[in-house]
Order: C-alpha cells, then sequence, then structure tokens
C-alpha cells in the first residue's frame, strides 16, 4: 500500500502564530484536506527564526503548542511507532527543530527537546549562529566548536541530523564528524537551478552515501530559474538525483505553510494537491516500485534505520 511521507513543513509556527488548529483549512497542511484512508507520515518543523532573542523559548512554545492541536496525528518516536502508523492508517508525525539557534548555547537543551519528541534537528536557517555558518552567509568558516559537540550530541540521541539550510563548508565539517545519515529535510539541486539554498552533486552523492535522503523542497525559487515552476520541476530534481544517485535517496520536502504566495507553485499550493506529483510520476512512466519510494517509503526508510526500536 502507497504511504506518503514529507521531510519538512512549517505549520507548527503558522499555527501557533495565528492561533489556530491542524483542522484550519487556510494552512497549506491541514487534517480537513487529506484522505486519511492514505497513511502519511508528516515531519513537523518548530521552525526558530533567528529574529528571536530567546530561541529555546521560541521552540518550546512551538513543541508545547503540537501537544495542545495534536488531535488524531499520532507522534511517531520510534521504530516501532512507524509500523503501528502504518498498519492502521494512522496519520503519523516527526517533530523537527529547523535552526539550531532553538538550543541557545546550551546542548541540555537538546535532552529536553528528545524528551518532548524531536527526533531530527537542523543545524542553521538562512543566518549565522552559534553552531555554524548558513547557506547565505558572508564568511564560510563551517561548524563552531560548539557545533561540532552539537552534531555529536545529536548523533549520541540518535537524532537524525538535517542539513537544509547550512554552508557549504558547514554540510561538510558536519560530515567529517559523524558518522550517521544525513538529510537535506527540504533542498532541490544546484545542478539545476543555482540557487545557494541548493545542494551541489558532491553533497548530494554524500548523503547517498550515508544512506540519508534529500527532501525536494516546493519553492519555485530552487526548483527553477524561469518565471514558470509547475509540477514538471519537482519532477526535473527528481531525476537529478536518481541519475545521480539512484533512486533510494529522494522524496518530498514540501515546506508547507514556510512559502510566501509568490514562492508557492500553484499547481501544488497545499496537502490536497500532492498527488499532482504521484499522477505526474505515472504520466512519465516510472514504476510504482519507484513511486512508493520517492512519494514515502524512502523518508520511511530513512526513519526506520535512524530512529532507535
Ligand atoms: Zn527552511
Amino acid at each position: 500500500m502507497n504511504i506518503y511521507a514529507d521531510g519538512h513543513c512549517d505549520t507548527l509556527k503558522k499555527a501557533f502564530d495565528i492561533k489556530k488548529d491542524l483542522k484550519y483549512s487556510e494552512l497549506d497542511f491541514n487534517i480537513k484536506d487529506i484522505e486519511l484512508n492514505i497513511p502519511r507520515i508528516q515531519t513537523l518543523a518548530a521552525f526558530v527564526n533567528t529574529c528571536y532573542e530567546d530561541g529555546f523559548k521560541r521552540a518550546k512554545n512551538l513543541v508545547e503548542y503540537y501537544d495542545e492541536i495534536k488531535d488524531e496525528t499520532f507522534l511517531i518516536k520510534n521504530v516501532k511507532d512507524i509500523e503501528y502508523v502504518c498498519k492502521n492508517n494512522k496519520l503519523g508525525v516527526i517533530l523537527s527543530i529547523e535552526n539550531g539557534k532553538a538550543i541557545e548555547n546550551d546542548l541540555k537543551n537538546i535532552d529536553w527537546f528528545y524528551e518532548k519528541g524531536i527526533r531530527m534537528m537542523g543545524i542553521t536557517w538562512n543566518d549565522d549562529n552559534l553552531i555554524g555558518c548558513s547557506c547565505l552567509t558572508q564568511k564560510d568558516i563551517g561548524l563552531t566548536d560548539f557545533g561540532i559537540e552539537y552534531v555529536k550530541k545529536l548523533e549520541s540521541k540518535n537524532i537524525i541530523i538535517d542539513v537544509s539550510h547550512c554552508s557549504e563548508k558547514t554540510f561538510w565539517d558536519t560530515y567529517n564528524n559523524t558518522n550517521k545519515t544525513l538529510v537535506a529535510s527540504h533542498s532541490c539541486c544546484f545542478g539545476i537551478c543555482s540557487h545557494k539554498r541548493n545542494l551541489k552533486d558532491e553533497q548530494i552523492k554524500a548523503i547517498a552515501k550515508r544512506r540519508g535522503i534529500v527532501g525536494i523542497c516546493f519553492a519555485n525559487k530552487f526548483l527553477s530559474n524561469n518565471s514558470i515552476v509547475d509540477v514538471n520541476d519537482i519532477l526535473k530534481h527528481i531525476d537529478y538525483i536518481i541519475n545521480l544517485v539512484g533512486e533510494d535517496y529522494v522524496g518530498l520536502g514540501s515546506d508547507f505553510d514556510g512559502l510566501n504566495d509568490e514562492s508557492k507553485l500553484k499547481d501544488i499550493c497545499n496537502v490536497s494537491k500532492v498527488q499532482v506529483i504521484e499522477e505526474t510520476l505515472i504520466k512519465n512512466g516510472y514504476s510504482q516500485d519507484t513511486i512508493d519510494k520517492i512519494m514515502g517509503k524512502n523518508w520511511i526508510r530513512v526513519f526506520s534505520e535512524n530512529l532507535e526500536e
């Protein structure tokens, strides 16, 4: 049976800021627009914009808000939970952190997040932080000493390390300071669209070598330099990764509720439209086995290989 999985959205932040729950249909990701007969795993990120002085407080607010609005979603903390969600057609949630600023200067905050169910954490957002340099940095010095400790602590807790938004040197410093799987939860390919947020070929190969995944982001400015962008551009990035490293290392990283109207794809504006990707893959002659991997099974493999039993 087909299972959808998505590596990143900012719905938690948006819902918290406008004080709505997951049934609110104006959210790109919302429970009303999902066919619950398709089991699905959605990563909900607690996104901490660097403008917040106390990043931990902001992240804590978002993570605690999930408890208030979790509704019929099921929080996945381990491999058994994934199996439960898939077998029982549940809407599974993986909680993640976008921007390591969420811990401020205290590695012990990682323990708090882990206790609350966080199973994936990023390093930077678009600004440099205490951990390392971002994709938009002016001077790329990579991970700081504190950043190396951060990576080692995530490794020791079996928290999946997310390299989306990292600078190139931060990426390679992370790669060289852990043997663990790395994921890019919502990124695209620099070989197609030369945006600083996108991954160079060597980075994609390194992610595949560690059995990680690239979740293709639905932001038109990362997908193409052209003015008209649509689902076919998502397919180009999927194809590019398949040609580079094979079909096991690419999935979806929607960034729902993290994109403004200008950055959104018109044909995949919210979660009800995700099957347009599957339909387009079918039209383009992909086998059902490959489609299942892209739409969900690759992410599920990564979660299953990296979370605790
Ligand atoms: Zn992002």
